[in-house]
């Protein structure tokens, strides 16, 4: 099995394995090594001795090979899709999306490296300076299971290109279709010790790269408890984070919206990846004056989407990665059922039966009258369960919007361009979106405020945060 990617196995070192088996049907897939901190120190080596040799490759050239990449990706695309499925759990559609989508990243990383500058500034009598961006040195990148591709090409895009080497974990659960692409970048002729993938659990491997006194920087994205460890271990060190965390999005319809535009906006947003995503709506506001109509429509096309193993073809839900995800999901809903605080409009329970019983299915949920103080409108909900608050104007639908600890990313949907106004100054998000929710293409940064997170990914912000800038200061 792939441990690192310069062909040494230093897997199994101390001889455990992690099995990667399919949430929706149980079934074995393959085994990974269960890595431990000397396997990351052995990456940290290789990562080290790669380093100078890929830092003094121009920007041009190391663009070259991402492009190359993105070039195999496209044409394995189906065969790493299934893969992803396998492993993940979402419907083979979203998976070749998400395929697709990795490969976007590398060629937009590529695009800009043609535009790669530094700055002269001019100060007169005094001198002259020159301003360049350097490679931090080695990055750390730590994975989730939800988006796994995704997230592996907003780490590995910049940081490379920017020329730094990298050490890369990726989730215990969804280790292989990372493996798949490490093992690509190398093909395309990644040198050997730039990008090092060790599988494990967090916390042996991925508290040991935050450790790691030779890593420069990490990037994260999981769970908000994890990033807050993540904060604690590293504080001390000269180390520059990036965290991205949580969210819990609310989406704001008001009664000037495209209603039909904004059902398929909310059954996309909330339910895509079985609503393990972390920008999906996880609360939704609706204005009084539509709100019936609104969650008529919306209810008959949750009831018309279809539940099952991702591999089969017409299925618009996967499972949940896991047991333990379906379970706190159960929690939740259970919340509102057993302390009425909340009336369940469809859905509201795990799938059982021949087809499903091995599989990790939860139905998906329409929620209405929740209370304040229910876990579905405090927590984030990771999982396909949307809580529905009608709301009597804008004041309140901010005010409700912002009372959330997390600020990754809200939606607002009117033709009203003072509402537009409102949302964007008002609400606390690293991105409000208007008549849309979810979409993240690679040209545009993406983080969150507050609780969701540290830092930008995506963008030319990215390619700036693997840097460091270096200054040379001519006195004539
Ligand atoms: P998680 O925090 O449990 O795990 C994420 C990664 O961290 C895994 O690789 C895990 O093995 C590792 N890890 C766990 N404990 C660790 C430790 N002590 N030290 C170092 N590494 C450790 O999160 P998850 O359940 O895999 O992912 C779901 C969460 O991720 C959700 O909260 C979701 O909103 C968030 N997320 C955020 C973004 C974003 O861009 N803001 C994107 C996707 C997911």
């Amino acid at each position: 099995m792939l441990m690192r990617i310069d062909g040494k196995d230093t897997g199994g070192v101390g001889g455990d394995w992690i099995d990667v088996k399919n949430p929706a049907t149980g079934v074995f897939i393959d085994r990974v090594p269960s890595g431990t901190p000397d396997d990351v120190s052995c990456a940290v080596e290789a990562a080290d001795a790669a380093a100078g040799g890929w830092k003094k490759k121009t920007m041009r050239e190391r663009g070259v090979i991402l492009f190359h990449a993105a070039g195999l990706v496209r044409e394995q695309h189906k065969d790493i899709a299934k893969l992803l499925t396998m492993e993940q759990g979402k419907p083979l559609k979203e998976a070749i999306d998400e395929v697709r989508g990795f490969a976007c990243i590398l060629e937009y990383y590529a695009g800009i490296s043609a535009h790669s500058t530094g700055e002269a500034i001019r100060l007169g009598l005094a001198g002259d300076c020159m301003v360049v961006h350097e490679p931090i040195g080695i990055c750390g990148a730590i994975i989730p299971w939800n988006m796994p591709v995704i997230i592996m090409g907003w780490k590995t895009g910049p940081a490379l290109l920017a020329g730094n080497t990298m050490v890369l974990k990726p989730a215990s659960t969804t280790p292989l279709s990372c493996l798949k692409l490490a093992a690509i970048l190398n093909k395309a002729g990644l040198p050997p010790g730039v990008l090092n993938v060790v599988t494990g659990s967090g916390e042996s491997v991925g508290a040991a790269i935050v450790r790691h006194p030779l890593i420069g920087k990490v990037s994260f994205t999981g769970d908000c408890t994890t990033g807050n460890k993540i904060r604690t271990m590293a504080s001390g060190q000269s180390k520059e984070l990036t965290l991205e965390l949580g969210g819990s999005d609310p989406m704001i319809v008001m009664d000037d919206a495209d209603i039909d535009k904004a059902v398929e906006g909310a059954l996309r947003g909330r339910f895509y990846n079985a609503g393990q995503t972390c920008t999906a709506i996880k609360r939704l506001y609706v204005h009084d004056m539509i709100a019936n109509a609104f969650v008529k429509k919306l209810k008959v096309r949750v009831e018309a989407l279809k539940t099952g193993n991702g591999l089969e073809p017409g299925i618009d839900l996967g499972p949940m990665n896991s047991a333990g995800q379906r379970d706190l999901i159960t929690d939740m809903v259970k919340d509102v059922t057993e302390n009425g605080k909340g009336t369940i409009l469809t859905g509201g329970y795990s799938l059982t039966g021949p087809s499903y019983d091995a599989g990790y299915f939860y139905l998906p949920t329409l929620v209405s009258d929740v209370s304040p103080d229910a876990r579905l409108l405090n927590d984030e909900i990771f999982g396909p369960v949307l809580p529905v608050v009608s709301v009597p104007d804008l004041d309140t639908a901010i005010k409700e919007a912002n009372r959330s600890r997390y600020g990754l990313g809200a939606s607002v949907w009117t033709t009203n361009l003072a509402t537009t106004k409102r949302v964007f100054d008002e609400v606390h998000a690293g991105i409000i979106w208007v008549n849309r929710h979810l979409t993240v293409p690679p040209e545009i940064p993406f983080g969150g405020m507050n609780e969701s997170g540290i830092g930008r990914e995506n963008g030319s912000h990215a390619l700036e945060s693997y840097s460091r800038t270096k200054t040379l200061f001519l006195g004539w």
